[in-house]
């Protein structure tokens, strides 16, 4: 098994760092510069040992407003340029992040902890995420509209300006290309904030933006905590809209904190999403999907399918069969070639689900596999947890309803295909969901009965930036990717011309 000692960790992770900001300690990316923090010290810890390893200081309201302002200059500047132009600038982006891959691809795993072999084209997803609204920034138009009066009424969609971007730690590079790259497509500039846990790959994107040609402060990256430079940017009044991914705790008070600055909100939250397992299914290949579904990334997925709804026919088979895959599954450090799940990112997020876990055996559910750190990386101090199942669930236990965000997954069982759906419904999130049956009406009737804006047949947890995607009830509101992004991003303007010779002067509403 790979260890790397703490200093040699260190020492890697400045190297690379420092090979995109030639000299520069951990700071925010503003106006194309990296800033020092002015708030209080805050650390960088390795999820594979828990030990530190770089520190710099929180960024606050000065740093914030300092990002406003590069980013409201840049905005019009980069508006200015003809939009086919700003979509070279956004595949050269994309060109810039495919030649850097490897070390984007490194600096994630090692800071964040995630196993390189998910990295490696996790990097290129991101590429294609600007190669994508690359394509659409000479595409974003209007309408012309047959109003009753003599008047020529068109609409314009135009930028909201700057973007608050606020985004959590469990996929940082991921989420950060999800977000920037629909919002300047669509014209706006971007202060992002990514989680003070795991910010180095979200500054290095900032600096892929500028290398791609982006004007200087389009996209601006800061390195501080939720409760300062977060709220400092949702307040900003130079804010036009705040995206938000995160807890479904943090996104309330966030929408609260826009409500009163009267500026929108799209809030990407939690989930408890439902894997759904008819007899009727290919039962081998749902069992490999109900392993991805939870335990890809150390099940560190909004979309995770944390709860697993087997038909009580199948569910001994079943429930074996997925017990003894998930004692085989390779985990192990990040970096590590073999590893398919690495640690838990952070010591508070590993302690909650150790509690979590033993609330539900508490509540009655009976552990199948997993339910603490593996021995063998016992000595390592990373915070590891082995993927775990619970059996035995009951829908009002709280290892049913509440999100866990670890490698977890509560086991449920129904008799038929309308308690299937009323159990996947019994749940306040509503991000994902998947069912696995060779019945096609009965797959069509499931995607229809289950409250969750992604649903996969037969499959789980594919996502693509040309796709919509967001939350139903408490997972969240509004849509940052696909073309629908191309809305969020944009606000609509009609333009009302007269072309009557001698219209006749009216007060208010245009005659019929
Ligand atoms: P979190 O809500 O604690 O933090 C997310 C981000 O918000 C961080 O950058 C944090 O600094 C900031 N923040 C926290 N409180 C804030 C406040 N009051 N004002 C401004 N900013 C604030 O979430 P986390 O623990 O970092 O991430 C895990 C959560 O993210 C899980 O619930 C997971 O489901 C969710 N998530 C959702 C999606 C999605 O697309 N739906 C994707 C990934 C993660």
């Amino acid at each position: 098994m790979l260890t790397i000692s703490a200093e040699a960790q260190a020492a890697r992770i400045l190297e690379l760092y420092q090979s995109v900001f030639p000299g520069a300690g951990i700071g925010s990316f503003i106006d194309g510069e990296i800033v020092r923090g002015s708030g209080s010290g805050l650390d960088l810890t390795d999820p594979a040992s828990g030990q530190v390893f770089a520190s710099f200081a929180d960024a606050g309201a000065s740093e914030i407003d300092a990002a406003m302002i590069a980013a409201d200059r840049a905005q019009r500047e980069w508006m200015a340029m003809p939009a086919a132009a700003r979509g070279r600038v956004m595949w050269a982006i994309a060109a810039q992040i495919r030649a850097h891959a490897p070390l984007i691809a490194e600096i994630e795993s090692r800071s964040a902890g995630r196993p390189i072999r998910d990295i490696r084209g996790e990097a290129l997803r991101v590429a294609e995420m600007f190669e994508y609204y690359a394509g659409w920034c000479d595409k974003i138009y209007g309408n012309t509209i047959p109003v009753p009066s003599s008047h020529f009424n068109y609409t314009r969609q135009e930028p909201v300006g700057v973007v608050m971007q606020i985004t959590p730690w469990n996929a940082p590079l991921f989420t950060g290309g999800w977000q920037i790259a629909p919002a300047i497509c669509a014209g706006n500039g971007v202060v992002i904030k990514p989680s003070e846990l795991t910010p180095l790959s979200t500054l290095i994107l900032g600096k892929m933006c500028e290398l791609g040609g982006a004007p200087r402060g389009l996209v601006n990256v800061i390195a501080g905590g939720g409760l300062t430079a977060g709220q400092a940017g949702v307040t900003h009044p130079r804010t036009g809209l705040v995206a938000f991914v995160g807890s479904a705790r943090a996104g309330s008070a966030i929408a609260a904190a826009a409500a009163r600055n009267t500026v929108p909100c799209v809030l990407e939250l939690g989930g408890k999403s439902a894997n759904i397992i008819f007899p009727d299914a290919d039962i081998d290949r749902a069992i490999v999907g109900a392993q991805a579904a939870i335990f890809a990334g150390a099940g560190q997925s909004c979309v995770a399918g944390s709860r697993l709804l087997v038909h009580s026919s199948i569910r001994d088979r079943f429930v074996d069969a997925y017990a003894d895959a998930a004692h085989r599954i390779a985990i192990g450090h990040p970096f590590d070639e073999a590893t398919h799940v690495g640690p838990i990112n952070n010591l508070r997020q590993w302690e909650k689900i150790g509690q979590m876990v033993e609330a539900g055996v508490a509540e009655g559910a009976r552990i199948a596999a997993g339910g603490a750190r593996p021995d063998a990386l016992e000595g390592t101090g990373g915070f590891y947890y082995a993927p775990t199942i619970l059996d035995g669930v009951k829908p009002g236990m709280s290892v049913a309803q509440e999100e866990i965000f670890g490698p977890v997954v509560s086991v449920l069982t129904f008799e038929s295909e309308e308690e299937a759906a009323l159990l996947a419904n019994d749940n306040p999130y509503g991000l994902a969901g998947a069912v696995w049956t060779a019945d096609v009406g009965r797959a069509h009737r499931m995607a229809g009965a289950v409250r969750a804006g992604t649903f996969w047949i037969n499959s789980y947890k594919t996502i693509n930036v040309c796709s919509p995607f967001g939350g139903f009830g408490r997972s969240g509101y509004g849509r940052s990717s696909g073309q629908e992004a191309l809305m969020t991003y944009t606000q609509t303007k009609s333009v009302w011309v007269e072309t009557a010779s001698n219209p006749p002067v009216t007060f208010g509403y245009a005659p019929g």
